[in-house]
């Protein structure tokens, strides 16, 4: 099952639920979501620190 991870996209300005979203591996040990916003395609990464810090 593919997560569920909104984020915030540039061109829509507003948080969207994104398509295609997988854990990426980033340095110092950091780990991204990728995703891409279903409604004009643009690409978005977002910190799991932050996306985990939201949710709470
Ligand atoms: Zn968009």
């Amino acid at each position: 099952m593919a997560k569920k991870v909104t984020g915030y996209c540039k061109k829509c300005k507003r948080d969207i639920e994104l398509d295609d979203c997988r854990e990426v591996a980033a340095e110092r040990n950091k780990k991204l979501f990728s995703g891409t916003c279903p409604e004009c395609g643009t690409k978005i990464m977002l910190e799991v620190d932050k996306i985990k810090s939201r949710n709470y």
